[in-house]
């Protein structure tokens, strides 16, 4: 509590100032004094730690003014801060409860008074307060960052995409990629039910709001998969590698498979081996050497094993190479088999996900990151022990 004692202390004499420089009046001066014995009983409860009743008293004193609203705003942060969420709620709806108040001030309060909701899970509240915060000036990109992260947590899909309009015209692209996952979301479930036509719907709105949005690419590969209209899955599969690299080893399978119900597992091939060249990536170099290992020899697939492990050792790259050796005829491949597992069980026990925004790590992948709550940014792990 003693932060809150050094805040107000000098919120106390500037008051006190302010009081002395504009009273001459007779009755001035006693209003004067009584607030200075309801200051001082305020600090006496601060300092036996009764730390409502001191609230209390100082919200009765400390009248809101251009010089004391930051120090009201300061002192509601610092019980935020603290997780007394309870007293920086009465700070703030007292703040919100002052007439008097610049148009700023009353809507900063009715901001802070949002959060305050949002911290005690009081979802309604909160949104309310957001709401009537769209046209401010200051506050609306922040409040439809809190209004979708609300709709977000309840899985209230369609009050997210409600804000479309005013999300639009933020041109924030940050909002806008929340808005396409919230599609996203939505054309899952109709894809559940078998609704292809509302899928597709949902999932051209949600590359409408991020063009970039893979997880809209990865949801129209699959039905175009279902539906065996493979050259359009592969044309998703190649924008999915455009957008985001990173990501792109999940779907090397998926992408392989179309082609191969094409018929054209060589342009497959030729294009693993440039996503191979371009991103060194283990998962595509893997996929590669099963090509050169039919199509030309294993000693040859080796060789580029060996050349690609020097280039860049991964401990994936290295467990396939061990593979490799077993195949051989003279080898013994009692202790390989023995390395081999050993290094299974070590991979296994690794995540195979990190969130690039977060650092969370998963052996499962979700589209919204479980820690840190952002879309997308939970990638198959790069370097030694990942891609
Ligand atoms: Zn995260």
């Amino acid at each position: 509590m003693l932060e809150l004692l050094f805040l107000l202390l000098p919120v106390a004499m500037g008051y006190g100032w302010f009081m002395g420089r504009n009273s001459v009046k007779q009755s001035d001066h006693s209003a004067k004094q009584d607030l200075s014995i309801k200051y001082s009983t305020g600090l006496n409860y601060l300092l036996s730690n009764q730390q409502d009743k001191a609230i209390e008293y100082l919200l009765e004193t400390l009248k809101v003014e251009d010089d004391t609203v930051e120090a009201h705003f300061a002192m509601a942060n610092l019980f935020r801060k603290r997780g007394e969420l309870d007293r920086a709620l009465k700070v703030h709806e007292h703040l919100v409860r002052q007439k008097q108040l610049p148009a700023q001030a009353k809507q900063q309060a009715a901001f802070e008074l949002g959060k305050d909701f949002l911290s005690a899970g009081l979802y309604d509240r909160a949104e309310a307060m957001f709401h009537k915060l769209l046209k401010s000036k200051q506050f609306s990109l922040k409040s439809l960052t809190y209004l979708l992260q609300i709709y977000q947590s309840t899985k209230d899909w369609h009050h997210g995409l409600e804000l479309k309009k005013a999300i639009e015209k933020t041109k924030d692209k940050k909002l806008l990629h929340t808005l396409a996952n919230f599609y996203c979301e939505l054309a899952t479930l109709a894809l559940s039910q078998d609704q292809f036509i509302e899928v597709i719907e949902l999932l051209e709105n949600a590359l409408k709001c991020d063009p970039n949005s893979c997880r809209a690419n990865w949801l129209l590969a699959k039905i175009y998969e279902n539906h065996q209209q493979y050259n359009e899955a592969c044309q998703c599969y190649k924008d999915i590698y455009s957008q985001d690299q990173e990501f792109f080893p999940d779907v090397i399978e998926q992408m392989a498979n179309c082609y191969h119900q094409l018929d054209a597992d060589d342009e497959f091939y030729q294009f693993i081996k440039k996503v191979y060249d371009e991103t060194g990536g283990s998962s595509a170099l893997i996929k590669y050497l099963s090509f050169v290992e039919q199509k030309y020899s294993p000693s040859k697939a080796q060789d580029f094993m060996l050349s690609a492990i020097k280039r860049r050792p991964t401990i994936r790259g290295f467990k396939h190479f061990i593979k490799m050796q077993i195949n051989e005829p003279e080898q013994d491949n009692e202790n390989l088999e023995m390395i081999k597992e050993l290094i299974s069980a070590y991979l296994n026990v690794k995540q195979r996900y990190n969130c690039r925004s977060c650092g969370f790590s998963s052996s499962t992948h979700y589209w919204s990151c479980p820690s840190c709550h952002d879309w997308e940014q939970l990638k198959p792990v790069r370097g030694l022990e990942g891609e």
